[in-house]
C-alpha cells in the first residue's frame, strides 16, 4: 500500500473529533487494508512501529530531527529552527521545508507503508559506534523520498507525536466493527465481541495481531487466544478500601498479604528461558539479571507465569528501600551489574496464571495460591511468597496491618479467596489498604553531615511547617531517605550557602529550600516544636522553584486528623 493512502486517513482522523467518527474512519480503512499489511497499519495508526511491550524505542530528539530535515531539504538548521518557531510543530515544519525544497524530483518513487515501517523499525535497532550518524542518514533519506504531507507524518511518528486520536479504545471498537459485527448485530452481540477483542488484547498486547486474528479467524479464533510465554500480560489491579472492616463485612474471610512498595513483576519461564515484565508491559529482563537467577532456582515448573512485587532492600538495615531508589534500575541500560550489587532486590510472589501447559487464571485465588506454593522453591529473604494470613478476624487483620507498617511495607492487600484473575482491570475482589499519603511541602531548616564516604554531604534534613499566626517555622521531622546520590549532592550544594550556624555535625540554614515529602503517618510528638512528627518521611522532590512557603501547621494537623478515618 502507498504511504500516501495512510496519510490521507491520518488527515481525515485529524479533521474529526468525535470518537464515533474516528472509529468509523478506522473501521472502514481496516476493511480495505490487505491482510499482510494489517498489523503494520494498526500500529502506524497508533503512531507506533513496535507493540507497546517492545523494548525498542525510536528515541529521536528534536535536535537530531532538525538536523535531519536540514540535511534532507538543503535548508540550514537555523532556517529550520526559524520555521519551527512559527509553527511550533516539527511535523508541519518538515512539511513546509520539503515543500520549499528547491530540487523537487519528479521521478521519485512513491513511498510505501512497508518501506516506511521497515525503516522506522531499523531506526530503533541502530546502536553502537556511529549510530547517531546512521540514524540521521536514515531519517533524512525518508524525508527526501517523502511528499510534503508524508514528511509531516513521518516526522511526527518518529518523534512519538502522531496524535491523530486513534486511542486504544477506538482501535478496539474499529476492529469489532470492521470484522466481527454488522448493522444487523444486536447491542449484546456487539458488547460480547468487544469483550472478546479486549480479552485477546490482554494476552497479545498488540492490536495489530488482534486485528489480523479478527479478520482471519473471527470470534472463534480470538476466543482461542491463550497465554503466550514471552509476551507481557495486562495485570489485574485492585481498588482502594477505606477500612479493613468494610472488606471483611462484605466478603468474610480474606487472604491478606503485605502490600510491598516496589515494582510489580510478571515472571515468565519456558524451560531455560525467562522474561520479566512490569505492570506497564515493559520488558525488564535485561535490567534484572538477579531476578532471573532467583527465578531459575526458585521456580520448579518447566513452564509458568508467576506474579509478584520486587522491592529494593537496604543491605545495612534489611528494610525496604523507597521505590524511587529501586526505580533507578527499571530503565537502566548500562552499569547493570553495579546496580545489582548496590540495590539488591527481594521478590515477593502472590499469584500464578499458568503452569506446565495449564492456564490457571480462571481458577479461584485460593487454588492458584496452592499451585504457586507447589512450584515454588522459596529462597528466604530473596524469592518467596508474599507474607500473608487468611482470616475473617478484623482484629487479627489490623494487627497484621500494623506489623506490615512496622516492617516499613506500604500496607495490606485484601483479596477474595474465590476470585478469578481478570486481566487488565481494576477489580472489586482485591483491595488496597494503606495509610493516607497526601504529601507535604516543607522547608529545610537544618541538616546533618553524613558519615564515612558521605562526610562532605548533608544527608539528613530537618523539616519545618509554618505557624500561620506567628509566621514562625516549626520543626516536624527529619528526612534522609528517598534521595539518589545526585540529589544529596544537589541539595548539599543548595544548602551550603544558606548555613547560619553549626553545632557539631548539625547545621542550621535559612529556610529557602522547600521540598515535597511523603510519609506513612503523622504522629503527635514532643520531640519537635510543632508537636507533630512524620513517620517514615521520604524525599519526593525539590519544590523551591514553584513554592516559596512551606505548608502550614494547620494542614499538618488536619492531615493528622483525617488519617484516623483512613486507618
Ligand atoms: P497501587 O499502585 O497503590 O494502586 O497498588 C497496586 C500495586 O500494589 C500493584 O500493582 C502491585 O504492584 C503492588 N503490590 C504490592 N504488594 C502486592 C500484593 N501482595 N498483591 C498485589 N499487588 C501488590
Amino acid at each position: 500500500m502507498e504511504y500516501s493512502i495512510l496519510v490521507d486517513r491520518y488527515e481525515k482522523l485529524e479533521s474529526v473529533s468525535s470518537k464515533l467518527a474516528k472509529t468509523n474512519i478506522i473501521a472502514q480503512f481496516l476493511k480495505e487494508v490487505p491482510t499482510n499489511e494489517l498489523s503494520k497499519i494498526v500500529l502506524l495508526l497508533q503512531g507506533r512501529v513496535f507493540p507497546s511491550y517492545s523494548e525498542y524505542e525510536l528515541g529521536i530528539a528534536t535536535q537530531m530531527m532538525i538536523k535531519a530535515i536540514s540535511k534532507a531539504t538543503g535548508l540550514s538548521t537555523s532556517q529550520v529552527e526559524e520555521r519551527l518557531k512559527k509553527t511550533g510543530d516539527l511535523g508541519l515544519t518538515a512539511e513546509q521545508c520539503v515543500q520549499s525544497r528547491k530540487q523537487v524530483s519528479l521521478l521519485k518513487k512513491k513511498l510505501t507503508v512497508d518501506h516506511v515501517f521497515e525503516n522506522l523499525q531499523k531506526l530503533a535497532t541502530i546502536t553502537g559506534e556511529g549510530s547517531q550518524d546512521k540514524k540521521l542518514n536514515l531519517i533524512s533519506e525518508l524525508i527526501i523520498s517523502a511528499q510534503p504531507k508524508e514528511a509531516r507524518y513521518i516526522v511526527r511518528t518518529i518523534l512519538g507525536e502522531l496524535r491523530v486520536g486513534a486511542a486504544e479504545g477506538i482501535i478496539r471498537d474499529a476492529i469489532v466493527n470492521a470484522f466481527l459485527v454488522d448493522e444487523k448485530s444486536t447491542k449484546e452481540e456487539k458488547e460480547k465481541a468487544t469483550e472478546i477483542v479486549e480479552n485477546a488484547w490482554s494476552l497479545l498486547n498488540d492490536y495489530g495481531e488482534v486485528a489480523e486474528l479478527a479478520k482471519e479467524k473471527g470470534i472463534k479464533g480470538l476466543k482461542k487466544v491463550g497465554i503466550q510465554l514471552g509476551k507481557p500480560i495486562q495485570v489485574m489491579l485492585g481498588i482502594a478500601a477505606e477500612k479493613i472492616e468494610d472488606v471483611v463485612k462484605e466478603f468474610g474471610e480474606v487472604i491478606a498479604e503485605y502490600k510491598y512498595d516496589g515494582m510489580r513483576v510478571v515472571i515468565e519461564k519456558k524451560g531455560g528461558q525467562f522474561w520479566l515484565f512490569t505492570r506497564r508491559q515493559e520488558d525488564v529482563t535485561k535490567q534484572f539479571p538477579d531476578i532471573v537467577e532467583l527465578a531459575k532456582k526458585g521456580l520448579k515448573a518447566e513452564e509458568c507465569i508467576v506474579e509478584g512485587e520486587a522491592i529494593g532492600i537496604d543491605t545495612k538495615t534489611g528494610y525496604p528501600l523507597p521505590f524511587q531508589i529501586l526505580s533507578q534500575r527499571v530503565h537502566r541500560k548500562y552499569g547493570i551489574e553495579k546496580m545489582v550489587k548496590e540495590i539488591p532486590v527481594q521478590v515477593n510472589l502472590f499469584d500464578i496464571l499458568y503452569a506446565n501447559g495449564k492456564s490457571l487464571f480462571n481458577k479461584p485465588l485460593k487454588e492458584r495460591r496452592k499451585e504457586l506454593e507447589k512450584i515454588l522453591n522459596p529462597i528466604k529473604g530473596k524469592f518467596q511468597l508474599a507474607k500473608y494470613i487468611i482470616t475473617n478476624d478484623v482484629k487479627k487483620l489490623e494487627q497484621f496491618y500494623e506489623e506490615a507498617l512496622k516492617e516499613r511495607q506500604e500496607g495490606l492487600m485484601l483479596k477474595v479467596p474465590d476470585s478469578v484473575y481478570t486481566f487488565g482491570r481494576h477489580v472489586g475482589t482485591m483491595y488496597k489498604i494503606k495509610p493516607m499519603m497526601e504529601t507535604l511541602d516543607l522547608a529545610i531548616v537544618g541538616a546533618t553531615w553524613g558519615e564515612g564516604a558521605r562526610a562532605r554531604l548533608l544527608t539528613s534534613y530537618i523539616l519545618a511547617c509554618k505557624d500561620p499566626d506567628t509566621g514562625k517555622l516549626l520543626e516536624c521531622g527529619m528526612v534522609s531517605t528517598g534521595l539518589t546520590e545526585e540529589q544529596y549532592i544537589e541539595l548539599t550544594k543548595l544548602l551550603k550557602p544558606l548555613i547560619i550556624k553549626e553545632e557539631g555535625r548539625t547545621v542550621f540554614v535559612k529556610p529557602k529550600i522547600i521540598i515535597e515529602v511523603g510519609y506513612q503517618e503523622i504522629q503527635k510528638s514532643p520531640n519537635y516544636s510543632s508537636g507533630m512528627a512524620l513517620r517514615f518521611p521520604r524525599y519526593i522532590r525539590n519544590r523551591t522553584a514553584d513554592k516559596s512557603e512551606p505548608d502550614t501547621l494547620d494542614r499538618v494537623k488536619s492531615l493528622f486528623k483525617s488519617q484516623g478515618k483512613a486507618g
